[in-house]
């Protein structure tokens, strides 16, 4: 048996061998091999291994801890919250709810919001939403189109979502009704829309793909096409939204509004809660009874939403996420310039960033970053980066100095 103790919080005192072990022991393997580090505690930027080691966080928890790790004023939120209250029914009138989702509304062109607990049942709840605004118009529209190399999530319909057949191919019959296109192509979009069609979902820039920001004029093109054909326009900005790209939303960025939007990862700053904005006309068409959840938009997940929303503000993180990314894009340029074919491609919104690295070195890059304490992921070919929104340059430069390191080497 292992010798640890169990506290009221959890196990205390393993070390990695002995995490692994009961891991393996107990848990289901839809991870695999994962690297082989576990963390137990986080500040800023930085995150601190079981074996008293410091890395550099450049993933954030895939887009989530937007605040970095520990941030001060998010705790003290989340604890005056603890001490209150964390969860009711949505049988009564919640506060923090009310009031996250008059924020929401306020800084993205959404009028009514609705809270989930994951990206994956906002997407699902957004897709209900156009479903049956057009089922109460008694209008025969049910189809959905999204794109290749899409990401939306892994329940029975955003898997159907999903334009990757690694992800589909286990659940055939998947949700029917459902296909995809080729990306940033206007013209597949209008051969696959038919008189069924009733929303099309598309990310505006595909994180899990590899980093693919979507061309403006083709969202632009969608835009126009979906009012024509009166097709509901969705954007799943469960990895862009919340301050990625430079503005609370990439739709800003853009500058095309959806009819619904999606948004979970960085929301709650590491809290589980995800969202669904959409506009009037499209939200009225949830009525009583038509849609619920139990958890989402408790008084805790809320809370967490609220004080990422006042933190932003009150720390200009939007206006860092442009400079640092600009100067980020700019460094990792010089380095394109001297690695010429290690480096294939460099793809980015804020700070969404994906470096492309020539296929039979990515692997050795993203391990040897990995030695050098720098976290990251590999989308196939491309190391995706989505660092803590409060990001320095000396951050970046750290950075820099460990990739042209490792370029230099291999
Ligand atoms: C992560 C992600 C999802 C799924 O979110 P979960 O919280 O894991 O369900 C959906 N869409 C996009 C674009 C994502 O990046």
């Amino acid at each position: 048996m292992y010798n640890y103790k169990i506290l009221y919080s959890g196990v205390i005192n393993l070390d990695l061998q002995q995490i692994k072990n009961i891991d393996k022991q107990y848990y289901m393997n839809t991870f695999g091999e994962r690297l082989p580090v576990a963390f137990e505690k986080g500040e800023g930027m930085k995150l601190y291994s079981t074996d008293g080691e410091e890395y550099n966080d450049f993933l954030g928890g895939i887009a989530v801890n937007s605040l970095g790790h520990s941030n001060p004023k998010f705790i003290n939120a989340l604890k005056e919250q603890l001490d209150k209250l964390i969860h009711t029914s949505s049988l009564y009138y919640i506060e923090n709810q009310a009031l996250l989702a008059k924020e929401l509304c306020e800084n993205s062109c959404a009028d009514k919001a609705f809270f989930a607990s994951t990206g994956a049942e906002a997407n699902e709840g957004a897709v209900k939403l156009a479903k049956i605004y057009f089922y109460k118009q008694n209008k025969e529209k049910y189809e959905i189109i999204s794109l290749d190399k899409s990401f939306h999530g892994r329940t029975l319909a955003t898997v159907a979502l999903t334009g990757q057949e690694k992800y589909q191919k286990p659940y055939r019959p998947l949700t029917p009704g459902i296909r995809q296109v080729e990306p940033n192509n206007i013209d597949a979009i209008k051969e696959a829309i038919t008189d069924k069609t009733a929303a099309i979902m598309i990310e505006l820039v595909q994180g899990e793909a590899g980093v693919y920001p979507m061309d403006k004029d083709y969202v632009r093109d969608l835009r126009k096409l979906c009012d024509e054909k009166e097709i509901i326009l969705i954007f799943d900005e469960v990895q862009t939204g919340m301050g990625r790209c430079g503005e609370y939303f990439a739709h800003q960025y853009y500058g095309v509004e959806p009819d619904i939007f999606t948004c979970a990862k960085a929301l709650g700053g590491g809290v589980p809660i995800g969202a669904i904005g959409a506009k009037d006309f499209v939200a009225g068409a949830f009525e009583p009874g038509d849609h619920g959840t139990t958890f989402g938009g408790n008084p805790f997940s809320t809370a967490a939403g609220l004080a990422v929303f006042k933190i932003y503000k009150e720390d200009n993180i939007l206006e860092n996420v442009k400079k640092m990314s600009s100067y980020f894009v700019d460094k990792l340029s010089e380095l394109k310039n001297i690695y010429k074919d290690k480096i294939v491609d460099l793809r980015y919104a804020g700070l969404l960033i994906g470096v492309e690295l020539e296929e039979s070195i990515a692997k050795t890059v993203f391990n040897a970053l990995f030695e050098k304490k720098y976290l990251t992921s590999l989308c196939k070919n491309t190391l995706r980066l989505a660092p803590p929104l409060i990001i320095t340059k000396e951050d970046i430069d750290a950075f820099i100095s460990a990739l042209k390191t490792t370029l230099e080497e291999i």
